[in-house]
């Protein structure tokens, strides 16, 4: 496995690797969903690539960037393990020197939920995906569902600018409780991790409620609704249940249906989701 942080020796390295090349794009700080996508990756690929790189410029102005968790090391030697052939960690400065001035975004879809919440996160990854795609020249990336909102933007980003790829979809991993694997749970103390299954528990929730037979969207939000409200250390961002594809809210639950939310525990925002059909 090979760790490299300049964008000049990514693109040597990469007209080296067996076609086509797998490219699992990460901020670090691995867990098992992570890896899940590496392992999907090293299935379907002969070449792996995966990037570490938190990018700046997917956090709003009130969002603490420094406080991001991060442990590179224990990073590598997960990535070796899976046998990644490449792991790409590129500075903020080789990513955006001092000129840069050139962005990628996606229209309306990215008006909504996460992107109204916090307001340029989608114009910073799109940015920052494109430029990883274009460095890396993968034939499949892969993202997770946990995202599902980022995974409907990066497909209508390929689509749209005619990117030359496939984007594989990858199930959420879960803790044993259902809470959804995520770097930011290290933020949880002890009494607000247990809290945060409530996430989880309203998915599964609406979940049963679709199987039961309900297709009006605003009683399955208004019982999603109670259900957090139920959790003292649980404030509500958003609840939505949505088109899965273009994630305009619903009033009539039709399949396939996005139902996600963002919830804060304490002073943790953390999203989940499932899709209903
Ligand atoms: P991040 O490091 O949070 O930017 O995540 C990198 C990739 O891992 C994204 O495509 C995420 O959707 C995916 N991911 C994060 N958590 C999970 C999870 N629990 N299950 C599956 N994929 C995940």
């Amino acid at each position: 496995m090979k760790v490299i942080e300049a964008i000049d020796d990514m693109r040597r390295l990469r007209h080296q690797l067996a076609e086509p090349v797998g490219f699992v794009p990460t901020m670090g700080y691995l867990h098992e969903g992570h890896l899940a996508l590496v392992r999907r990756a090293r299935e379907e690929n002969p070449s792996v690539v995966v990037s570490i790189f938190v990018n700046p410029t997917q956090f709003g102005p009130h969002e603490d960037i420094t406080r991001y968790p991060r442990d590179t090391e224990r990073d590598l030697a997960m990535l070796e393990k899976e046998r990644a052939d490449i792991v790409f960690m590129p500075s903020v400065a080789e990513m955006y020197p001092p000129q840069f001035n050139s962005w990628v975004e996606v229209g309306k879809i990215t008006e909504r939920l996460e992107g109204a919440s916090r307001p340029g996160h989608f114009r910073g990854v799109t940015t920052v995906v494109a430029k990883l795609f274009n460095i890396v020249q993968p034939g499949k990336a892969y993202f997770g569902q946990k995202d599902a909102q980022q995974l409907a933007v990066i497909k209508k980003m390929v689509a749209g600018l005619n990117m030359n790829l496939e984007i594989v979809a990858v199930p959420t991993v879960r803790e044993r409780d259902g809470l959804a694997m995520s770097s930011r749970n290290t933020y949880l103390n002890p009494q607000e991790r247990q809290a945060a299954v409530v996430l989880y528990q309203a998915l599964t929730l609406a979940q049963k409620l679709w199987l039961q037979g309900e297709r009006d969207a605003g009683k399955m939000r208004q019982a999603i609704l109670v259900l957090i409200q139920s959790e003292p250390l649980a404030s509500i961002d958003y609840i939505s249940i949505a088109d899965a594809e273009t994630v305009d809210e619903l009033d009539t639950v039709n399949p396939p249906a996005l139902v996600s939310m963002a919830v804060r525990i304490g002073n943790t925002r953390l999203i989940d989701n499932v899709v209903l059909g």
